[in-house]
């Protein structure tokens, strides 16, 4: 499936802003990020969870710069990670003393790509401003972009005291709702024009407005796609966990991706304790990849099972073989230009397995209650072998590789995998 195919969505146009080398907006492929919930002063596992979810796919990560020693981090996970061949371009997330520790670690204000601004949680009163203006003339002195990035949570007091008094004054005021999506949205366009007044560039600037709630998630963002062409971070905030936050994330960003909006996403899944941090990577690849919009791993086509299957075996295989494809892709990604496309099914009986097997690149047909033990395979459409025993698993695994080796490996790489 490409973007071609479906001409009613079109892309919001925006400036384009370059993180180091990868460029976020204006037509650039919309880029996914995350990040990490180690205690940045904690070179070790931080770098660990970096490695992790840069491996995962993640193009930017995202690190808090909370501390000293948060700060006095930053410019040794950089080196540990250049070491590791980890070029992952990493944004530090500031708030209450962001302009403090920019100004007290210019090593971290120099090796970090760009900074994350929470015009809420800049300062108070008198101070909001002063603060504010020093981050963003350590990010003009450093060359850094800058995402202002709005959150419910954390609303400035002030925009939304004035616009609070603004609304009583209403013959027929709106509801308090309305009046702080619009406080937010005001927030970030007004924080992102005296950032432009300070002197950093129109081209170094990212917005966000993040809220909890799917509908308010839409109307928030069309407010601010309309309302300026900076690149936009999409993101439904404090999105839960498991399924729930899966799925109120997809929803939210479904929607305004299909209009165009959204330049970069994050996917803000709560962990289960020990959880594995790269599941927000997965979901965020999963949600453009199953658009259309971007591919980053072969996908594959399973069959719910019904009961025509005989066994969990064909859950088992189609685990395997996603599983397979996953793992392999740091490396494919490499050897194997283009493997991104690949479409594997794994059906589990003759109703539909032979349909969309043929309709995939590769497919396999596992045998239903009452069928013949056998799995045919196909390849390009055709029915090239028919599998049996007890190594049908290893048998189609070889098969995938080879096809992969086959119709993606550069010549030199055919022996990798
Ligand atoms: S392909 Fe067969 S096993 Fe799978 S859901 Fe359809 S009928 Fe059931």
């Amino acid at each position: 499936m490409i973007f071609a195919d479906f001409p009613h969505r079109t892309r919001r146009l925006t400036r384009q802003v370059k993180v180091k080398d990868i460029a976020i907006g204006g037509g650039a492929p919309i880029v996914v990020q995350s990040m990490t919930n180690t205690d940045t002063a904690d070179v070790a596992t931080t770098v660990a969870q970096v490695v992790a979810l840069a491996q995962a796919g993640s193009e930017l990560v995202r690190v808090t710069v909370n501390s000293a020693e948060a700060a006095a981090a930053v410019p040794e996970i950089s080196r540990q990670l250049a070491r590791r061949g980890i070029g992952v371009p990493l944004v530090g997330d500031f708030h209450f003393n962001g302009h403090k520790l920019l100004n007290d670690f210019p090593e971290c204000a120099a090796v970090l790509d760009k900074y994350r601004i929470n015009p809420g949680n800049v300062g108070r009163g008198s101070r909001r401003d002063e603060q504010f203006a020093q981050l963003i003339t350590l990010a003009c002195h450093y060359g850094k972009p800058v995402r202002i990035g709005v959150n419910w949570g954390s609303l400035d007091q002030e925009v939304l005291a004035r616009f609070m008094d603004d609304n009583a004054r209403q013959a027929d005021p709106a509801s308090v709702d309305i009046v702080m999506r619009n406080a937010l949205v005001a927030s970030a366009l007004e924080s992102a024009a005296l950032a432009e007044q300070l002197g950093l560039p129109g081209d170094r600037i990212i917005l966000s407005c993040k809220v909890s709630g799917v509908q308010d998630l839409v109307v928030v963002y069309r407010d601010l796609a309309a309302r300026c062409d900076y690149p936009l971070h999409l993101g439904l905030t404090e999105a839960g966990m498991g399924s729930k936050g899966i799925v109120a994330s997809t929803a939210a960003m479904g929607i305004l991706l299909q209009e165009g909006i959204g330049d970069t996403i994050r996917v803000s899944l709560t962990p289960e304790p020990h959880g594995d941090r790269t599941q927000e990577v997965v979901v965020a690849q999963e949600i453009l990849q199953t658009m259309g919009l971007r591919a980053f791993t072969p996908m594959v086509t399973a069959c719910p099972g019904c009961g025509r299957t005989t066994s969990t075996y064909f859950q088992e295989l189609a685990s395997r073989i996603q599983a397979y494809l996953r793992d392999n892709m740091p490396l494919w990604r490499i050897h194997y230009p283009g493997v991104e496309h690949l479409h594997v099914a794994v059906m589990g009986c003759v109703v539909n397995g032979p349909g969309e097997s043929k309709l995939a690149d590769i497919g396999i047909s596992l045998p239903g209650s009452g069928e013949r033990p056998v799995a045919p395979v196909y390849v390009d459409g055709e029915k090239t072998v028919t599998l049996k025993g007890d190594h049908i698993a290893e048998e189609f695994q070889a098969i995938v590789l080879e096809y992969v080796q086959h119709r993606y490996g550069l010549p030199q790489a055919k022996q990798a995998g």
